[in-house]
């Protein structure tokens, strides 16, 4: 997300050679120029069902963090630095996990497949090839969720609208029409839609959302400007599609139409990302609930999240996954840290979780 940032390359390399010492059959895939994904795997007898752990290794910019972000410093059983809560430390966890299945000697039925992924900040290349590359049938990604099992998020779409009206000088307001005045008319649409699909409540996430986020238009202070400009953030929740998300705009735009024969508007979704929801029935859900509650003594709650994640791109290859991680703050923010004793938690969760679906041969 910043610009002139290394990429993940370094990282990914530290994370193939820890992979390889700890007898992981590794592969690093180069998905664009320094974007690797990095994939481990414990082989099973073939007889079981394959859990996938997932992690990214990408982080957001370090810009004004308060603490030296990069020299990451354990205060009170807190780790501070960029990267600790979003998600080096969910990371860590699973590789710990793989290298503690791999020492026990026991033979599992099933595969671990354990991937570092690249790029989730930002357009997900990394879990999107994952996918593309590997059969999974039930997946976990160690996002940080205070130890919570997250089995539903909100979507999003990026919309622009686009507004045309006249270009003429100032002094001939017979010929001008006003694009900015039109896209008001547009704003004002917005905030009412606001109004009405806040009522709508989906019970783990929450309710859908539409704001403006940015505008631009006309030319000079002496003309009619002939075209207007909005960005829209459109936040989704399950049911919500691409399609509902387009007819919504649609009959924004026609009504105002139909109010103003005047009127020339567009709109056209150029980022979607899917809601996301699964059933807290699924076997993996019951059993990483039950591995949590034996390790830490604390039902974990089956919950939503306002975040998008790449479990969003896992849901859609049919496989379900959920988001489980340690107990930290600060993801995106000036001060980010974790909670040690949580990553400790998690990674013995993991490890619970994974001989029990994978099924560990006596
Ligand atoms: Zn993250």
């Amino acid at each position: 997300l910043a610009a002139g940032a290394p990429g993940e390359a370094e990282i990914s390399e530290h994370i193939a050679q820890f992979m390889r010492r700890i007898g992981l059959e590794t592969k690093v895939i180069e998905i664009k120029p320094g974007r690797m994904n990095v994939v481990g795997t414990i082989r099973g007898s073939g007889e079981g069902p394959t859990l996938l752990l997932n992690g990214h290794t990408d982080t957001v910019g370090i810009e004004g963090m308060e603490i030296d972000p990069l020299n990451p410093v354990i205060k009170e059983g807190q780790l501070y630095g960029r990267g600790s809560d979003d998600m080096k430390s969910g990371l860590v966890a699973l590789l710990v996990c793989a290298e503690s299945i791999i020492e026990s000697g026991l033979k599992l039925k099933g595969d671990v497949i354990v991937a570092a992924v690249c790029d989730e900040e930002y357009t997900s290349i990394g879990t999107e090839a994952l996918m593309n590359e590997i059969h999974a049938d039930a997946a976990i990604i160690t996002e940080s969720t205070d130890l919570d099992i997250v089995v539903a998020h909100q979507g999003y779409a990026w919309i622009d609208v686009e507004t045309r009206g006249v270009a003429a000088h100032g002094s001939l307001p017979e010929v001008g029409i006003d694009a900015i005045a039109k896209m008001g008319k547009v704003l004002v649409r917005i905030e009412r839609l606001q109004e009405q699909i806040k009522g709508r409540k989906h019970k783990l996430v929450g309710s859908p959302s539409i704001h403006a986020s940015r505008i631009e238009g006309g030319r000079e202070i002496s003309t009619y400007p002939d075209q207007c400009r909005i960005q829209v953030e459109r936040r989704t929740i399950p049911g919500e599609t691409r399609g509902t998300i387009e007819d919504e705009m649609n009959t924004l735009l026609a009504l105002i139409k139909k109010e103003d024969s005047e009127f020339k508007g567009s709109s056209s979704i150029f980022l979607f990302r899917e809601p996301m929801e699964i059933t807290q029935c699924e076997e993996i859900c019951q059993i990483l609930h039950k591995s949590a509650l034996e390790v830490t003594g604390r039902k974990p709650k089956f919950i939503g999240s306002g975040s998008w994640m790449d479990t969003a791109i896992i849901t859609k290859h049919g496989v379900p996954v959920v988001s489980f991680g340690p107990i930290g703050e600060g993801a995106h923010a000036a001060v980010e840290n974790v909670d040690l004793d949580s990553v400790f938690d998690l990674t013995t969760i993991l490890e619970r979780t994974a001989l029990n679906y994978c099924g560990a041969k006596p």
